[in-house]
């Protein structure tokens, strides 16, 4: 699969999520999915638009949900495939989380058309054996953080994760990481 498109076999998610998915997408006909499973190699092609090639940053993470099969974005049917009327995501939103799925806009104050597992924290046993993502943190640089920190308006919040950043690595430090990624905007 070429990394400037998207993949939207299902049979790729992680199997509990996509029986959320399967869920959901039975309630609400008024959606489809646009993306799913995404590789590692389309993911760094995300990463490096607003970076190293041209275009506006579409990501912040080198390890999205959706590497894990746990995210899915969304375009609604019909003429408009991202409404500018809120409350057509809200509905939408509100049923994902009868189905056990949160949505982006919920956790970030952005990316609508995001939406992913909701028990993302009990994955992250998981998320420690994972050495590329562990590198990805540690190599996340102060400049970046800083931008987007200023961006988001969150200041307070980006000292605070940066000075446990700085520290080693631990499971709990981590925890605190995800946490504060999160604030950040950076989807783990
Ligand atoms: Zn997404």
């Amino acid at each position: 699969m070429n990394v400037t498109s998207t993949d939207r076999d299902l049979s790729k998610l992680n199997i509990d999520f996509k029986e959320k998915v399967d869920l959901f997408l039975s309630k609400c006909k008024s959606v489809f999915v646009t993306e799913g499973f995404r590789s590692k190699e389309r993911q760094k092609y995300l990463y490096s638009k607003g970076r190293t090639i041209a275009g506006s940053k579409v990501t912040w993470t080198l390890d999205s949900m959706h590497c894990k099969g746990l995210a899915i974005d969304i375009g609604f049917l019909g003429a408009e495939l991202y409404p500018k009327d809120y409350n057509k995501w809200r509905e939408v939103f509100d049923i994902a989380a009868e189905c056990g799925i949160d949505s982006g806009y919920d956790l970030w104050g952005r990316d609508l058309p995001h939406l992913q597992n909701n028990d993302s924290y009990n994955l992250i046993p998981d998320i420690m054996q994972n050495e590329q993502l562990i590198q990805d943190y540690k190599e996340m640089t102060i400049q970046e953080m800083s931008d987007q920190a200023k961006e988001w308006d969150c200041l307070k919040d980006f000292r605070n994760g940066l000075k446990i950043l700085k520290k080693p690595l631990n499971y709990k430090d981590f925890r605190n990481c995800i946490a504060y990624g999160r604030i950040l905007g950076i989807n783990t």
